[in-house]
């Protein structure tokens, strides 16, 4: 019997890509981790101890065939892993960067306590990174031709993007509409290219662009077009746009012009490094200065990276809880404190002044519903600390879409988010289905790629139930 490669984790620690050094990787936006080589690939993927039950797989928002991709990269078989692993995702190269896989797939490794997790989202990245350079991602092929009937999507992320790739599959003709004047919604403009280089977004783009996809940039639903101009144009249309609407700080001096919306602030900042020029750039330029960004999300993570790599005199991060109950993501954290961020934990602003932030001590109280422990202010222990730029990333909630799309109708949670039958992912409108944050709340990118996954199907069916009636056609 042929001598398995599997079942290595014993004598083959754990090795995550190693990480650029700090002080070279504060100097430029690329990302962090070297990749692996294809021997590293092979030795990681064969740490995989297969298990019956992979809880691995069942934690992956796509339930990705890890094991078997596992499997196939340690026999040396990565064109076949290639192909397994773009079965169930329509951008694994992405996820294996950006997912949170401490809390998804790694997490949940059965090896992970007692040996340190399969490496399984660089293994993934690796697979898929490797196709594209050896010309295994094929052109997108539609199954039949069904481009009598046409497809409009509002949104350009990852959800928008997934369903745009698999009802292309199927044969429509798909439309996809954005407000931005590229493609990948946070993908793009959100990330900042030390997670999640540029370009990677960009050849999923294009492969759409090849594919007949056709982009629509710079065109916002509710300023160029109402909902009801789209349903007119095709059979079915899907919201797909995200959640943008910034929650508020309300302390004095919160609206001052050094006080800056995170997204604001990381949007210029990739499209300086898209070389596009940038309104107001110095404003939105740290070079210099002493930041302090406010929240601890990873939001926030992002904007203090991206203002160590702008060249900040100091970032401090203040965050009203404490390490074990921030958001963020634990790697990013540390990420952040490797490149020299300052985390000021238990700190709430009180105040923004013109050079600095007053901020108010807080203490962990009672647990409240969602059992995590309400902060509190400690009466008189306010302190003030120098800040030139502040950063408000406090995260974000749904924009009023049904005043905004001109569609009353449009059913929305007490949140704001589109409110969708969970069966079919249709909205209170019919023919119109949505997906992604915009249903969910602000997310992951995961997350919204297995919705793009499971709408695509739902609009597909409600096409061919409608196709008699309404045989429209793209404007
Ligand atoms: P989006 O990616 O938000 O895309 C929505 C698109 O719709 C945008 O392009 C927008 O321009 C467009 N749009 C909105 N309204 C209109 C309109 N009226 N007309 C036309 N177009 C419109 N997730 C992770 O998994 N890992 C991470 O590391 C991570 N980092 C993040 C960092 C930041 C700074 C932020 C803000 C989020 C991060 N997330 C991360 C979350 C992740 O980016 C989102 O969950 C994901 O992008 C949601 O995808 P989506 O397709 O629903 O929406
Ligand atoms: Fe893990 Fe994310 Fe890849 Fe799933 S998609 S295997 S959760 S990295
Ligand atoms: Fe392999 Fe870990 Fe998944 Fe088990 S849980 S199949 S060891 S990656």
């Amino acid at each position: 019997m042929a001598k398995s490669q599997m079942l290595k984790f014993i004598d083959r620690p754990q090795a995550q890509p190693s990480k650029r050094a700090a002080q070279e990787r504060a100097d430029d936006f690329l990302e962090i981790s070297r990749p692996y080589i294809l021997a590293k690939a092979e030795e990681q993927a064969s740490r995989c101890s297969q298990c019956g039950v992979p809880f691995c797989q069942v934690h992956c928002p796509l339930q990705n065939n890890i094991p078997d991709w596992l499997k196939l990269t340690a026999e040396g078989r990565l064109e076949e892993a290639y192909e397994l692993s773009a079965s169930t995702s329509t951008m694994p190269e992405i996820c294996g960067r950006i997912c949170p896989q401490d809390r998804l797939c790694e997490g949940n490794c059965v090896i992970e306590k007692d040996f340190g997790a399969v490496t399984i989202g660089a293994v993934e990245k690796f697979i898929t990174d490797t196709a594209w350079e050896m010309g295994w991602v094929k052109p997108i092929q539609p199954v039949a031709d069904r481009s009598e009937q046409s497809v409009g999507i509002i949104g350009a992320g990852p959800a928008g993007l997934t369903a745009a790739e698999l009802l292309r599959v199927k044969g429509y003709t798909v439309h996809v509409y954005d407000r931005h004047d590229r493609a990948g919604g946070l993908l793009t403009y959100g990330i900042p290219g030390f997670k999640l280089e540029k370009p990677v977004v960009m050849r999923r783009v294009q492969r759409l662009v090849d594919a007949g996809v056709v982009f629509h940039p710079g065109f916002e639903i509710g300023r160029d077009a109402s909902l009801d101009d789209l349903r007119a144009r095709h059979g079915a249309i899907l919201i797909a746009t995200g959640v943008y609407k910034a929650r508020a700080i309300e302390v004095p001096g919160a609206e001052g012009p050094q006080a800056l919306e995170a997204l604001d602030y990381l949007i210029a900042s990739n499209r300086a490094g898209f070389g596009d020029a940038v309104a107001d750039a110095p404003r939105f330029d740290a070079h210099g200065k002493h930041v302090v960004v406010i929240g601890g999300g990873d939001t926030a993570m992002d904007c203090v990276r991206t203002a160590v790599r702008q060249g900040a005199a100091s970032v401090k991060c203040l965050y009203r809880r404490d390490r074990s109950n921030m958001p963020g993501s634990a790697r990013e954290v540390m990420n952040a404190e490797e490149e020299g961020v300052e985390f000021v934990w238990l700190a709430a602003p009180a105040e923004i002044r013109a050079r600095s932030v007053v901020a108010q001590r807080m203490r962990l109280g009672q647990a409240g519903p969602d059992g995590r422990r309400a902060p509190e202010a400690e009466p008189g222990a306010d302190f003030e600390t120098s800040a030139d730029m502040v950063i408000k990333a406090l995260g974000f909630d749904a924009e009023d879409l049904p005043g905004a799309f001109g569609a009353p109708e449009l059913s929305v949670t007490r949140w704001g988010t589109v409110r969708v039958d969970h069966k079919t992912m249709m909205t209170a409108i019919p023919g119109v289905f949505a997906a992604g944050d915009i249903v969910r709340g602000a997310s992951l990118v995961v997350w919204a790629v297995r919705d793009g996954r499971d709408v695509a199907p739902q609009m597909h069916r409600w096409l061919r139930e409608t196709a008699g009636q309404q045989n429209r056609k793209a404007a």
